[in-house]
């Protein structure tokens, strides 16, 4: 059985890789802002995190992709804090006024494990960056208490490639933002120097670990992919298994800069990436304080983006 890939790897690697998270965390270049502030000693970066994992919420969640919410849901563990500082974050609460709570780890494993005995088909982490090192040792108790589905690396895509390498065959799903391609409107809205070079980086790295999205009963698919389904276990239903899914906000007056990312997918990554085109901006936050981001989209501005993707030959557009 190598079904979720975190079992099937040796635990003295998983003790190995930890190690070396925690080791980054001396002078942490966790993320690409490295702060280099020694997060083991109570200095906070731009995150304004410790070592332990800060958790603002965690339940079954069913607005996610429909292959990730199955019938019982995504185990949902939202992570405080993020690395990015959009002004139009729908969950500013957690990501920039850090409303959450401390917890050890022991007690993120618990919360994977009441989410397993709920049904949940996956664990999926909502902002892990710059909680890594803390999410892989609560993993390490929650395989001991008997962890046994995927886990969902759910991003802006401002990770650090080195960091990405060490999570090589323990996520099966990421689940990545495409969110600009272009850097001054990533500084602007987000404050994120060189978004667009690192967030394709980044994207390659997952693609490179799991590749195309594997959906179970498409046992066709599965055998192209050269992957046999009964490694998988028994998933009735029509659930993510392994791979990639995109995530691209369509934003008002064309400002993430839709056609340069569809081009970037579907020249660098696969034609046969699932991506979702999502169409729910909303000005939340501080949006109201720039003119050019304080309306919803418009149907056209939607139709726009989604027939650009098909424009470059994109086969998986969900929305
Ligand atoms: S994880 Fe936090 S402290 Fe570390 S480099 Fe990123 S923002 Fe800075």
């Amino acid at each position: 059985m190598d079904y979720p890939s975190y079992l099937a790897l040796p635990k003295k690697e998983l003790k190995r890789r930890i190690d070396k998270l925690f080791k980054i965390l001396e002078s942490c270049e966790l993320c690409p802002r490295k702060c280099h502030v020694n997060r083991l000693k109570g200095q906070k970066g731009y995150c304004h995190l410790g070592y332990l994992p800060m958790v603002s919420a965690y339940h079954p969640h069913f607005g996610e992709e429909s292959v990730l919410v199955g019938s019982h849901g995504s185990g949902t563990c939202f992570m405080t804090s993020c690395n990015l500082s959009c002004v139009y974050c729908q969950n500013y609460e957690i990501s920039q006024l850090r409303i959450g709570k401390e917890v050890s780890f022991e007690r993120l494993a618990e919360m994977m494990i009441e989410l397993q005995n709920l049904g949940c088909h996956n664990i999926n982490f909502v902002t892990p960056t710059p909680q890594v090192p803390a999410i892989l040792k609560s993993l390490e108790i929650a395989i001991e208490k008997g962890l046994k589905i995927p886990l969902v690396y759910n991003t802006s895509s401002y990770d650090s490639l080195e960091v990405l390498k060490l999570l090589d065959g323990i996520f099966d799903i990421y689940l990545p933002d495409a969110k600009y391609s272009d850097d001054k409107i990533a500084q602007k809205y987000s404050n994120a120097p060189n978004y667009f070079e690192i967030m394709k980086s980044a994207i390659k790295e997952m693609h490179r670990q799991v590749g195309d999205l594997i959906i179970s009963n498409l046992k066709s698919q599965n055998s192209k992919l050269k992957l046999k389904s009964q490694n998988f276990g028994d998933i009735p239903e029509r659930v993510a298994l392994r791979g990639l899914i995109v995530r691209h906000l369509v934003l008002p007056n064309n400002l993430a800069g839709s056609e340069k990312i569809f081009k970037f997918i579907a020249d660098e990554i696969s034609k046969n990436t699932f991506l979702n085109i999502m169409d729910q901006y909303m000005p939340y936050y501080r949006a109201g304080e720039f003119p050019e981001l304080n309306r919803p989209i418009t149907q056209e501005e939607f139709q726009e983006a989604i027939n650009l993707a098909k424009k470059f030959g994109l086969k998986r557009i969900y929305y």
